[in-house]
């Protein structure tokens, strides 16, 4: 994943500075040099970056002061300037409500990956529990209904569409009466593509967007425009009412981060993005997960919410976490929940401490069976030990080589069990923080 290159750069400068005794100022004037690269190579417009450097600096030089700990001062500055960067400027993205009908447009290039995405939606909300339905009204280009009609099929998904009907709008305006008249909760239009910004199309949009009178018009995206995500959507909001935009293929392209902070520009939420072909791969956006994922801090909130999806059993870790806790017992609960989930890789950049590290470094099937070995570490705890906080083994040093014993693992393995606690532990306080409006940090000592 090319954002991963750009997260590990920025993490690397910011160690560089933070690693040596003294922080000076030609380390700093390196570190934001190294960072400022990293991301006009990632297309970020370079006025942005340019903005970002200098506030990054004054942070830095006024927040410095002896005696406090400058190198957390940095990591949080470098942190916060990133996510303002890919912050849309608190403007809200459309909720879907419960019990009603939630009519979603989708709107796009050719191209884009707009079907594609419209069934990932679907899926993403059913999962959640919505009566989802799709509607093709993509009647020019030929074959569209069959691509739609394919994936809802395949994602078990109700679907309209017509093989004869050649005015989109009448197919737009039936599909969405046909799953109103159902009941249906989320009902998702996907429109035809622009090949270019044609005025006709243009007005096409307008028209089914004026009979249908969408709850929200969301516009897709391929991220792999870079910076041209903002002159694109600034044309299409000359038509469409858009409030929300998904950018895809955030997986494949050096660009992505350039896309984000563009779109960004344009005061318009990320709602979601795509990271892969599967109808898994739709990701829901805020700056703050986003940048987290990016340096690598991990994003237990993304976490929890992927395992909500699956209905996997969180609800002990979720109240904790919300008090600020975090148990031996979240942790082996969370570890489980992770072997169930599939692909490693997505999750594993998903969490703190390395763990998304590790796995660049030793592979899948490797960091599986780290996974699975640091579970049977915590099997072999006692309930008091699992429900405790891991303070228990400083009193009692000797549990962890028993503990290693019956597990069949070494001594490191459960201090690295404990260290790992420890890291969401903290996480878990921060965020707690966070909540509360007192200044976090980045999660890290
Ligand atoms: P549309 O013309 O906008 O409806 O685009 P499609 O949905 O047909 O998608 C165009 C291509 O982009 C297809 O090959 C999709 O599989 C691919 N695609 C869509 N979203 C993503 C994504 O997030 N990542 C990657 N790698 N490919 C994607």
């Amino acid at each position: 994943m090319v954002l991963a290159d750009l997260g590990r750069r920025i993490n690397s400068a910011v160690s560089e500075v933070t690693k040596s005794s003294v922080v000076d100022g030609n380390a700093v004037d390196n570190m934001l040099k190294e960072i400022s690269n990293a991301l006009v190579e990632s297309d970020v417009n370079i006025r942005l970056v340019i903005n970002m450097r200098k506030k990054l600096k004054s942070k830095i030089d006024t927040e410095e002061k002896p005696g406090v700990n400058n190198k957390k001062i940095i990591q949080k500055a470098v942190f916060d300037e990133l996510c303002e960067l890919v912050d849309c400027g608190g403007v809200q993205v459309y909720k879907p409500k419960r019990k009603q009908a939630n009519v979603l447009m989708m709107v796009g290039l050719q191209g884009a990956g707009k079907t594609t995405t419209c069934t990932k939606l679907a899926v993403y909300y059913q999962r959640r529990g919505f009566k989802v339905g799709l509607v093709c009204a993509d009647t020019f280009r030929a074959g569209a209904f069959d691509q739609l009609k394919q994936n809802a099929t395949k994602a078990r998904i109700p679907y309209y569409g017509s093989y004869t009907e050649v005015d989109p709008v009448t197919v737009a305006s039936e599909g969405v009466q046909k799953f109103k008249k159902e009941k249906f909760e989320i009902i998702i239009v996907d429109t035809s593509g622009r090949h270019r910004q044609e005025k006709d199309l243009f007005e096409e949009m307008v028209q089914i967007e004026d009979t249908i009178k969408p709850s929200e018009t969301i516009m897709v995206m391929d991220a792999s425009i870079g910076q041209a995500a903002e002159s694109q959507a600034r044309a299409f909001k000359e038509s469409s009412n858009f409030g929300a935009i998904i950018l895809t293929k955030m997986d494949g392209h050096a660009k992505g981060g350039g896309a984000i902070s563009a779109v960004a520009a344009t005061k318009t939420p990320i709602a979601f993005i795509g990271t892969g072909e599967h109808i898994h791969d739709l990701e829901s956006f805020t700056a703050k997960q986003f940048v987290s994922k990016l340096l690598g801090i991990g994003d237990i909130q993304g976490l929890m919410e992927h395992v909500k999806s699956l209905n996997l059993d969180q609800k002990d870790t979720i109240k904790n976490f919300q008090e600020g806790k975090f148990t031996l017992r979240d942790l082996q609960t969370q570890m489980n929940n992770i072997l169930k989930m599939g692909p490693l890789s997505k999750i594993a950049q998903m969490l703190p401490g390395g763990i998304g590290e590790m796995m660049h470094q030793v592979g899948e099937e490797e960091t599986s069976k780290r996974f699975k070995r640091m579970v049977y570490v915590m099997d072999s705890m006692t309930n008091k030990e699992l429900d405790n906080d891991g303070e228990i083994f400083i009193d009692e040093p000797t549990r962890i080589v028993r503990v290693a014993r019956g597990s069949g693992t070494s001594v490191t393995e459960v201090e690295a069990v404990l260290m790992q606690q420890k890291m969401f532990a903290r996480m878990a306080q921060t965020t707690k923080n966070m909540q509360q409006q007192v200044p976090g940090g980045m999660g890290g000592k």
